[in-house]
């Protein structure tokens, strides 16, 4: 989302000596990598050799495993930096996202909402992709670019990620008499078509997705309504996905558009402050994130992976997905570790291991009870809960079937998983 037209944040500038550039002519400084003249690779979580602070900086890191059939990539495809109306410099997303783990992520900022233009001046809109590049060097992250097609209602704002020329999204047919004039320059902006900009996004390859379609500054009821824009560019296989979690929201109306229309589901930070301020993951909070289940660990592979839907969201503890994608995820989560009957009872002790940074939410959907649980059992990230079921009878073949709450297929309803159990009976 976008700030109000009303920006009074104060700016400070990055440290960079212009003496540099001086030295060099600008058209030879174009053809240097990003990397002489960006700021600096972005730091990794300090922990001085401490093994207890290695821990907790391993603590805030999303974890989910690899599936039967894919690699799991945790991604944020929907970021702010002071390149629109977010108040960080590039590094520091890329710093965050090195913390919490991302595989991949993407700085998306509104073309044509510009708050911080008298101070950044950038006319050349990959400049904050270059810089988040530059910060990444040497890291593991993938940084995929994109921008964010900002208009109006109906239209709203789309994300277009995996383009090559953000300059070719947006057009100023009539330049405001202040370039500096915030709202001016946004007027200029929103008057090109936005079909132009899907258009040019499109061209490029891009992946598209409808940001925060319920947004009650465009949409006061809160409610995403599917509208000819947007229906028009489906069918025209221009939009391919839709968030269904942005930030502290999640939209039902939204995830049942998704499931109608077949639209990949995603979910995003689209932070502008800090990941630290908004989700406080020293305090176990985590941003919202895609889990995207690709063939490979590449951005080639991120990309049809998004563009097949194979998707998952994790949005405040919540799993939200379709049924191929969350089976996959549940299945590779969940594993029974130790089932045996305790001596002389036909009392079955059933311990599951997490292999996920979700707690799992089990509810009991057998006639069996258990001994030491209520019809709810709990099993908290990374760790093994340890239950005792009551058959009946010393059975070879138990099956355990739990709906899970913490996870959404439709905006009503949850997955079930079956746990098969196999314990030796003497
Ligand atoms: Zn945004
Ligand atoms: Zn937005």
């Amino acid at each position: 989302m976008s700030d109000t037209f009303t920006h009074s944040d104060v700016e400070t500038c990055p440290a960079f000596s212009i003496k540099h550039l001086s030295l060099i002519t600008l058209p030879l400084a174009l053809l240097i990598t990003t990397n002489v003249f960006g700021h600096g690779a972005a730091s990794a979580p300090a922990t001085q050799g401490n093994p207890e602070i290695q821990t907790q900086a391993d603590a805030r890191k999303i974890v989910f495993p690899d599936t039967e059939t894919h690699k799991t990539l945790v991604v944020d495809l929907h970021t702010h930096t002071v390149f629109s109306d977010g108040h960080v410099w590039p590094k520091i997303r890329v710093g965050e996202a090195l913390r919490d783990g991302l595989d991949a992520m993407a700085v998306t900022e509104h073309l044509e909402y510009q708050p911080h233009i008298a101070d950044i001046p950038h006319a050349d809109r990959n400049r904050a992709y270059a810089e988040t590049l530059a910060a990444a060097e040497g890291s593991d992250l993938m940084v995929i670019a994109g921008s964010e097609i900002t208009r109006s209602e109906p239209v709203g704002h789309i994300n277009a990620v995996f383009i090559n020329d953000a300059n070719a999204l947006f057009e100023i047919t009539t330049p405001p008499e202040d370039p500096a004039d915030v709202r001016a320059l946004f007027e200029a902006s929103d008057a090109w078509p936005a079909q132009n900009a899907v258009d040019a996004a499109a061209k490029q390859g891009a992946f598209m997705f409808w940001n925060h379609p319920y947004w009650t500054a465009q949409s006061p009821d809160g409610i995403a309504r599917m509208n000819d824009f947007h229906q028009g560019n489906i069918e025209a296989g221009k939009l391919h996905g839709i968030e269904v979690a942005n930030g502290r929201d999640y939209s039902a109306e939204a995830h049942a558009i998704a499931l109608e229309h077949s639209l990949t589901l995603i979910g995003v930070s689209d932070v502008h402050d800090l990941i630290d301020w908004d989700y406080a993951p020293h305090n176990g909070g985590h941003r919202p994130v895609n889990l995207v289940l690709a063939t490979d660990r590449t951005p080639e592979a991120l990309r049809s992976a998004l563009f097949a839907g194979r998707t998952l969201v994790w949005f405040k503890n919540l799993l939200i997905a379709r049924e191929p994608e969350m089976t996959a995820m549940l299945d590779a989560s969940l594993e029974v570790t130790a089932a045996s009957y305790r001596p002389n009872t036909q009392v079955l002790d059933v311990s599951i291991h997490n292999h996920s940074d979700a707690r799992y939410d089990l509810h009991n959907l057998t006639d069996m009870t258990f001994m030491d649980h209520a019809n709810h059992i709990s099993i908290a990230p990374h760790a093994t809960t340890t239950f005792s079921v009551k058959p009946g009878e010393a059975a070879t073949n138990v099956a355990l079937t739990f709906e899970v709450r913490n996870a959404l297929l439709t905006p009503t309803s949850h997955p079930s998983i079956t746990f098969n159990v196999t314990p030796e009976v003497e």
